[in-house]
């Protein structure tokens, strides 16, 4: 099976701009840079993303996550972080290797668009927080 292009940077086949490593986590900057400082932080092991990803390496993927966006809080000028993750096509998972986005926001037009209307209207909230709560009890 190819490898993805995630585990070709994890094996050194793919150059990057490396931030952090340790056994079980990689970050890099996103050669994309949807805005200045745009980070990735993905799990070593190939998991296809955030759903499939055991708790315990997910936790690790998160810390380091959180860590470089309070770096680019103090240190890049950044006035707020989106940390997100797409699980996915219909979500905008392009990678199939599980990533979290760690995007540095700065001033309205910074290059980053995320827009989150209300469509509450005509839906039944109390059955589709039963779905949820269903499936959440232990
Ligand atoms: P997603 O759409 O959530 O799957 O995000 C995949 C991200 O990987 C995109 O933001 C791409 O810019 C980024 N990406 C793809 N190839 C590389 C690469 N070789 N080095 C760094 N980032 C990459």
């Amino acid at each position: 099976m190819e490898k993805d292009i995630f585990c070709k940077i994890i094996d050194g086949e793919v150059p990057c701009y490396k931030l952090y490593e340790d056994n079980s986590v990689l970050a890099f900057l996103d050669i994309s840079q949807v805005t200045k400082g745009h980070a990735l932080v993905i799990s070593k092991n190939h998991y296809d993303n955030f759903l499939s990803v055991p708790k315990e390496e997910m936790h690790k993927v998160m810390d380091v996550a959180q860590m470089i966006g309070q770096i680019a809080i103090k240190f890049l000028g950044a006035q707020g972080v989106n940390i997100l993750t797409n699980c996915y096509e219909a979500a905008g998972q392009t990678v199939n290797h599980f990533h979290v986005h760690v995007i540095p926001r700065y001033a309205n037009g910074d290059g980053f668009i995320l827009t989150m209307k209300n469509n509450a209207e005509g839906l039944n909230l109390p059955a589709i927080a039963e779905v949820f709560k269903d499936q959440l009890k232990k």
